[in-house]
């Protein structure tokens, strides 16, 4: 083929550019005009001036970013022009109101996923695949060693270690990430085997959650629980993020009174191996992560038992979506970059895209480019996994 191609994208220091629309997607800098494809902290920025993101997102948003800044929200698939570019979000199914980005001029359409994943999630709208000419996609979980199992058989087993731990007298900590992750966990809980709580950053996304409309089990906030059994007066140091850095033991042998054994607490990675935790006494640990397929994750993370769920796209799911979006032309960011590009520039897919697309188009150039959003490790405790 050999029309000629506008360029819609390029890559910069500052991120992925818009030449012609004068925006970025998800910049890593502070920039004028920013398009942001979900409020995860490696995506959506502080010091931007302008930022256009989808409606769903907005409470999450406003909540991680600067007041100052101009705000634009379009609803999933609404149209909005910038500087000639049309522009429209799509769901990505990574996370409440995360967006794929997409770009259209002159018949040419560029897609960027953001994060995403293909599996069915409560919380947010499921992944459409888009048609375009290129797409860039995250790789995060981009080896065939990573194949995620439904939703449905992993809370199968989340509630069957919660009712089991309950039992025993035990309090369940189940660790995800603040937002993201553990509301989609909560969505998973069964309120029947006994009371929910949630660590302060996690109610935090919880309010943000229910703001915008999603439906969630009943939750209260440790401290609030705390609060509320009248034992107030160290509040303070009991609150959260303070007993982390302060721990005093007065506050703690106030509040081991209270009886936590039957509940289940949702609370970031961070709060583990922490005196945040004694006051819950006989505990069960879990941590729920797409890093726990990984052999050796759950030792390292310290946990009794480590639940395979992830928000981003696995090996299968990257492939459906590659040869669903039609692209020939695919950026691949973010995680395994060099193995998923050199497996579709070795003709990986070409049987496939053959057999399922209806087009002449079946062969596809794949590149890397730089990772941007990649400030999240398998350690991180800002982002999502
Ligand atoms: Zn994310
Ligand atoms: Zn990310």
């Amino acid at each position: 083929m050999t029309r000629p191609r506008p360029k819609l994208l390029e890559t910069t220091p500052a991120g992925l550019h818009c030449p012609i629309g004068g925006f970025y997607v998800d910049p890593v800098r502070p920039v004028d005009r920013a398009v942001i494809t979900h409020g995860h902290s490696d995506h959506a920025r502080w010091g931007c001036r302008h930022y256009l993101s989808a409606r769903p997102g907005e409470p999450i948003l406003r909540m991680r970013l600067s007041n100052e800044a101009e705000f634009e929200f379009l609803e999933y698939g609404e149209p909005r022009t910038i500087g000639g570019i049309q522009v429209s979000l799509h769901p990505a199914g990574h996370m409440l109101g995360s967006a794929q980005v997409r770009l259209e001029y002159q018949g040419e359409v560029a897609v960027v996923t953001g994060d995403y994943k293909l599996q069915s999630d409560a919380t947010c709208a499921d992944f459409e695949p888009v048609r375009c000419h290129t797409l860039v996609t995250e790789s995060t979980f981009g080896l065939p060693i990573y194949q995620w199992r439904e939703d449905v058989e992993i809370f199968a087993d989340i509630n069957d270690w919660w009712r089991t731990s309950a039992a025993e007298g035990k309090c369940c900590l189940l660790y995800g990430y603040a937002v993201g992750k553990s509301q989609r966990l909560l969505s998973g809980l069964d309120p029947s085997i006994g009371p929910i709580y949630t660590h302060g950053a996690v109610e935090k996304g919880v309010q943000a959650y229910r703001q915008s409309g999603v439906e969630l089990p009943e939750t209260m906030a440790v401290t609030r629980r705390i609060e509320m059994t009248g034992q107030s007066s160290e509040t303070k140091l009991d609150s959260d993020e303070s007993a982390e850095k302060s721990p005093k033991k007065r506050s703690r042998k106030r509040t081991a009174k209270l009886d936590w054994a039957g509940s289940i607490v949702v609370a970031v990675p961070s709060a583990h191996g922490t005196p945040w935790m004694r006051k819950f006494g006989a505990v069960s640990t879990a941590m729920a992560s797409g890093w726990m397929a990984v052999r050796g994750a759950r030792r390292r993370r310290a946990v009794d038992r480590g639940f395979v769920l992830s928000d981003h796209v696995d090996w299968s799911g990257l492939m459906n979506a590659i040869v669903w979006s039609e692209a020939d032309d695919i950026w691949v960011t973010h995680g395994s970059t060099a193995v998923v590009s050199r497996f579709l520039n070795e003709g990986g897919l070409t049987e496939r895209l053959i057999a399922e697309r209806e087009t002449d188009r079946h062969t596809i150039r794949a590149c890397e480019i730089p990772s941007y959003w990649e400030t999240a490790t398998a350690d991180s405790d800002v982002d999502d996994d």
